[in-house]
């Protein structure tokens, strides 16, 4: 797909699996299953997306799944599979090596969207990508300095400590015009100044939903999953972000959604709904 000056592809990290329950919050099991079958774990399979942007003299990647470092104990727990794909096959593919990469947008630090920042070399643990500037909230760095018990597990300092000690993280303050035709959503129910990219050239836009939607199945409104720090702030921000998607029919980039890579929604009477798949040029993933 390309918006203004952007070819925009889907960058497939590997698949995971996550808690079910956990994943719809409130939800009962019967409304979800059967789009989202659980294993004998009770775990639903996710895909861990990313997005990259090639145009204007830059490669930017947008988030870079679970990366590499997981101990043996943590593939098993959250079912790490990178048989079929992995982040670096995955650009490879595209023709990117890790050198081209300019930047490196982060959504937020959790560990399945910034897993992939940084690598081991040797007894060091590096930026990944080694002439990119990464960028996260300033308020998000905040949160990751300081998480509560509750969210303390889903943010492993290995990802993004060895980017500050670099010196190659750029910290933005609020929303704001990234680049030209890259702007930034702010929402703050899953965790603390989630950025949301919005690739948008005034009649085509884009938003790269992250943890906001993370599939198809969490557009209606109660859908919320338990991870979130602050729900009811998220039914404000799935509201405030679906409402301008409906009246300007923004295309919608699902990083976990493991079938469907973007699609449309539409206003209903109970509130919102997902409307329909749009193709996304060529992607890697693959049916589970
Ligand atoms: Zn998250």
């Amino acid at each position: 797909m390309k918006i203004g000056k952007y070819e925009l592809y889907p960058v497939e990290t590997g698949r995971f699996a996550l808690d079910g329950g956990a994943m719809f919050g409130i939800i009962p099991k019967p409304l979800w299953q059967k789009a989202h079958p659980t294993d004998d774990r009770n775990r639903i399979e996710l895909a861990a997306r990313s997005l990259l942007l090639k145009g204007d003299g830059r490669v930017i990647l947008v988030d870079n799944g679970n990366g590499s470092k997981f101990t043996d104990k943590q593939i098993d727990i959250y079912r790490l599979d990178t048989s079929r794909n992995d982040l670096f096959r995955s650009l490879r593919n595209l023709g990117v090596s890790p050198e081209e990469v300019t930047d490196v947008l982060l959504t937020h630090l959790h560990f399945d969207h910034a897993g992939g920042s940084t690598v081991r070399a040797g007894k060091e643990l590096v930026p990944a990508f080694p002439k990119a500037r990464y960028c996260v909230q300033k308020a998000h760095w905040d949160q990751a300095m300081h998480p509560t018990e509750k969210d303390r597990g889903s943010f492993m300092p290995d990802d993004f400590m060895p980017l500050f000690h670099a010196g190659v993280l750029d910290f933005i303050d609020g929303p704001c015009e990234l680049f030209p035709g890259i702007s930034l959503e702010l929402v703050n129910g899953h965790t603390a100044a989630q950025q949301l990219p919005k690739i948008s050239d005034g009649t085509q836009t884009v938003l790269f939903v992250c943890d906001l939607f993370p599939t198809t199945s969490h557009i209606p409104l109660p859908y919320i999953m338990a991870y979130d720090i602050r729900p009811l702030t998220t039914l404000e921000d799935k509201k405030r972000i679906l409402t301008s998607a409906v009246e300007e029919d923004w295309t919608l980039f699902f990083e976990h959604d493991p079938g469907t890579v973007a699609g449309k929604v539409a206003r209903t009477e109970k509130g919102f709904a997902f409307r329909e798949a749009i193709p996304f040029g060529h992607s890697n993933a693959h049916p589970s």
